[in-house]
């Protein structure tokens, strides 16, 4: 048993293709000793003996380059364990099938991969690609079998916590994306074939994977109709909102309990919520000289509530510094002995409505009218102040009137602590 001199995928590659008509005699030696051994190489005629050395191989290669895929059908993949068929080159039994044609005289064969790679065979597109790509399909379909719509699921494991009205809470998000991770990991083991498991004992985890799926889902559900008309729930439009404003901070905080609390009440924007506060604050401030009148998603580009104070003089704060310095007395007890610093920095944080304007300029006015000086000229779309020296005779410009007022006219004694309370995101 010695090694043969031309192999049978290289008699049969031969046989079927046109290169072999150029070649008379070793087509004669195929057909009648295809088993001649490379020892007895040495009893054929000298013209022989130096084709094989020299030429063989080369002939070799041109009748691989004959071969091409067939387009529409190039590949397949035999997916039961138990099955293979029959390689028409070598003879061996195959799981990963190329179909090939040849180019001159259009005879086809069905190969195994490892052939088509003992050749070089130039079939136009990557192999392995095209097998791979066929693996998955046909793994896809078996499992779709079994587990339908899979591939959806998956795909949109993440999205289905989107759908909810509210916002799911850590502690059930945390569960799902658990569960989802495990069925992602069974779900590519068999359709990539990663590990030796048997098809069925996947399928089987999956299934049981996607039973805990629906009842995970059916809790969810529960979760959301049990809360979704809770007071300061999280909705699905304060998330957007943030998510928006990349606020994701603010999402994670919102998750440890899907509430509003002091800890976000002032950082959410979002409309609904804060047209919501309204009446809940203005029940807390029922004793006080603060009143909300009503909240506006744009006043002079800014969102906030208009309320008034004293009841006369109308303010306008933005929906932060308002909830920043309120927010306590909804989300944490009643009105109790802070109300006069709440009092004194909402202050510091408004700035005087324009229905207020005259107001606020008539009480300067009497605070001037003791002084040497005497108002000119207010500019509202400037919000800057003339003033006239009786004495000297000359004009001051005062820039940033409002926020003067704010500042002088004893509507408040602002903390100075304000600022450094705010913690902006
Ligand atoms: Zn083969």
């Amino acid at each position: 048993m010695g090694k043969l001199l031309m192999t049978l995928r290289e008699r049969t590659l031969l046989m079927n293709s046109e290169t072999i008509k150029d070649y008379g005699k070793l087509k004669k030696l195929i057909e009648e000793r295809p088993t001649i051994k490379r020892a007895e190489a040495k009893n054929l005629d000298l013209k022989m003996q130096t084709f094989f050395r020299n030429m063989y191989s080369k002939v070799l290669k041109q009748a691989a380059s004959e071969w091409s895929s067939n387009s529409a059908h190039p590949v397949d993949v035999i997916i039961d364990e138990e099955k293979t068929i029959q390689c028409q080159l070598c003879h061996q039994p195959i799981k990963n099938i190329c179909y090939i044609v040849n180019k001159i005289n259009e005879n086809e064969l069905i190969v195994g991969s490892d052939c088509v790679k003992n050749f070089e065979m130039n079939l136009g597109k990557p192999i392995e690609k095209l097998l791979e790509d066929m693996l998955k399909t046909k793994r896809l379909t078996i499992l779709n079998e079994s587990c339908n719509n899979i591939e959806d699921i998956i795909n949109t494991w993440e999205y289905t916590l989107e759908n909810f009205d509210v916002l799911i809470p850590g502690y059930l998000e945390k569960e799902y994306l658990e569960l989802g991770t495990q069925i992602k990991k069974n779900y590519n083991n068999f359709i990539e074939k990663k590990n030796k498991k048997k098809n069925e004992d996947i399928i089987k985890t999956i299934e049981d994977l996607l039973e805990k799926r629906e009842i995970l889902i059916k809790k969810l559900e529960n979760y959301v109709k049990d809360h979704k008309n809770d007071k300061y729930v999280v909705t699905r439009s304060m998330v957007k909102w943030l998510k928006q404003k990349n606020k994701h901070k603010v999402i994670k905080w919102l998750k440890s309990t899907g509430k509003v609390g002091m800890k976000t009440a002032h950082r959410i924007g979002e409309d609904n919520y804060l047209q919501s506060l309204v009446d809940d604050l203005n029940l807390k401030l029922k004793n006080t000289n603060i009143k909300i009148i009503n909240f506006t998603p744009n006043y002079k580009g800014r969102k906030g509530y208009i309320y008034q104070y004293q009841n006369n003089l109308k303010l306008f704060c933005s929906y932060s510094n308002f909830l920043l310095e309120s927010s306590w007395m909804i989300f944490n007890g009643s009105l109790n002995e802070d109300y006069d610093e709440m009092k004194n920095n909402l202050l510091s944080h408004s700035i005087p409505h324009q229905d207020s304007y005259q107001m606020v300029t008539n009480m300067l006015f009497n605070i001037i009218k003791k002084l040497k000086f005497s108002i000119h000229l207010f500019d509202k779309d400037f919000d800057q102040l003339f003033i006239y020296n009786n004495e000297t005779d000359k004009y001051f410009i005062m820039d940033n009137f409002s926020s003067f007022i704010n500042k002088n006219l004893n509507l408040n004694s602002a903390s100075k602590n304000t600022e450094s309370r705010y913690d902006s995101l």
